[in-house]
C-alpha cells in the first residue's frame, strides 16, 4: 500500500461518524448523545443525533467532549450508561455517554450533576471583548468584574480566585483546565448578549438597576438628600428625594434621564425574556 493511502485510512479513523457498522472493533468507541444548547457547539453534520467516536485508551469523559467542540463548562449533567459520572471518567468500549447542560426545569433529584458545589452567589468576569456586555451587567446590578488591559492567564486566576463565571466569545479559554465555571456568549449584540446570560443564569428575578457602580462595579449605599446636595448640581438637589453614593469612588446617582433609558432598556431585555407576560 502506498504512503497515501495510509494516511487517507488514519484519516477515515479519525473521522467522527454516526455509523458504527463500519468499525470492526479495531479501537474502541463510544457513542455520545448531546442535549439542548449543546448542540450549538457541534459541527452541523452531528447535532442531535448519536454520534460515535473512537478514543485513546485512558481518555476521559472531559476529554471526549472536549474533543468534539464543546466546553466542560458547559456541561451540568453526564450520564454514562444512564449513570451518572464525572469529568474524570475513564471511557470503556461501548459507553453511551448522554451529555446535558444547566438544567432549567427537569426534576433531576437523585442524580449528581458534575459540579457537586454551585457559586454562592453569581459574580462573572469577562474578556476583553467583553467591555459593553460588562458595562451592560453592571447596569443591572450584577457583579460583572472586566479589565481591558487584563490577559488570559490573569483573568482565569482571578475568576478561580473570586469563584467568578468566566463569559467570553473564545472557546479556547472555557477549555482552560483552571476554568470551571464559564460561559460562552453566542450573540454578537451587548443588548441580546445581557438578555443571553440574564436567561440562561436564571437571573430575572435578580436584576437590580442603580445598583451598582458603573465605574467601580461596587454595590451602592443610600445616601440622603443632605448628604447629596453638595455634590450634585443645585437643581439635581432640589428635584431629587433619592440618591445613592459608591463607598469607593464617592461619585453620587440620582435617577435622571439616564435611569428612564436604563428602564427602557431593561423592559427591552425583559421582553425577550420567557415568562415576561407575569413580571
Ligand atoms: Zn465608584
Amino acid at each position: 500500500m502506498a504512503a497515501d493511502d495510509y494516511a487517507k485510512i488514519g484519516r477515515m479513523i479519525n473521522v467522527i461518524s454516526t455509523d458504527r457498522s463500519w468499525n470492526d472493533g479495531a479501537m474502541p468507541s463510544v457513542t455520545l448523545r448531546f442535549y439542548e444548547e449543546l448542540n450549538d457547539f457541534l459541527p452541523a453534520g452531528l447535532r442531535k443525533k448519536p454520534v460515535v467516536r473512537e478514543y485513546p485508551p485512558g481518555c476521559t469523559a472531559k476529554a471526549i467532549i472536549e474533543d468534539l467542540g464543546v466546553p466542560h463548562t458547559e456541561v451540568d449533567l453526564l450520564l454514562v450508561n444512564r449513570q451518572s459520572v464525572d469529568f474524570s471518567y475513564r471511557l470503556r468500549d461501548g459507553d453511551l455517554l448522554s451529555v446535558y447542560p444547566v438544567f432549567e426545569s427537569w426534576d433531576i433529584i437523585g442524580l449528581s450533576r458534575v459540579r457537586s458545589e454551585p457559586l454562592r452567589e453569581t459574580r462573572f468576569i469577562l474578556d476583553v471583548h467583553l467591555g459593553k456586555l460588562a458595562r451592560l451587567l453592571v447596569m443591572f446590578g450584577f457583579d460583572a468584574s472586566y479589565r481591558s488591559g487584563a490577559d488570559d492567564e490573569e483573568l482565569v486566576r482571578t475568576a478561580r480566585r473570586e469563584s467568578r463565571i468566566v463569559l467570553t466569545r473564545d472557546r479556547g479559554l472555557l477549555k482552560r483546565r483552571l476554568v470551571t465555571h464559564g460561559y460562552l456568549v453566542r450573540s454578537d449584540h451587548p443588548r441580546e448578549q445581557v438578555a443571553e446570560i440574564i436567561k440562561r443564569f436564571d437571573l430575572a428575578r435578580a436584576v437590580h438597576l442603580f445598583g451598582r457602580c458603573m465605574r467601580c462595579n461596587i454595590r451602592l449605599a443610600p445616601c440622603t438628600r443632605e448628604a447629596a446636595a453638595p455634590l450634585v448640581p443645585r437643581v439635581v438637589g432640589e428635584v431629587y428625594s433619592e440618591f445613592s453614593r459608591c463607598p469607593s469612588c464617592g461619585r453620587v446617582f440620582w435617577k435622571g434621564s439616564h435611569w428612564e433609558s436604563m428602564q427602557k432598556l431593561a423592559a427591552e431585555v425583559r421582553s425577550g425574556l420567557p415568562g415576561s407576560d407575569e413580571r
